[in-house]
């Protein structure tokens, strides 16, 4: 799937949560809520990893999908504020990633 459809369906999915909810999305509406899918996240890794409370460890297997499913939100709000801000993520990625790791690995081939 290419990004730019991800970032059209974020967006549609974005659209249909504002309207069952009644929330305007703001900028810092979008940060709480990357704050909270952080948190989602960071909990799920600690279930996962077995680093939590025994009364909150479940089936690794379930423990895997549910830190899958965590870091996939994460990234859904990162777009999400990447189509609020009107940011070229791809564009972004090109010049703060790609162009390095492409650069490493020409460096390595040399070697
Ligand atoms: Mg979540």
């Amino acid at each position: 799937m290419e990004f730019s459809e991800m970032q059209r369906l974020v967006s549609v999915n974005s659209k249909r949560y504002v309207e069952k909810h009644g929330i305007e999305v703001t900028t810092e509406f979008l940060l709480l809520k990357l704050m909270e899918e952080t948190g989602e996240f960071a909990e799920a890794l600690g279930i996962c990893e077995e680093q939590c409370r025994l009364d909150k460890r479940i089936d690794p297997a379930i423990a895997r999908d549910n830190l899958q499913n965590e870091l996939a939100d994460v990234m859904t709000v990162v777009m999400a504020i990447a189509n609020h801000l009107d940011i070229d993520l791809v564009a972004g990625l090109e010049n703060k990633v790609f162009k390095k790791g492409r650069r490493s690995l020409e460096e390595a081939s040399k070697e």
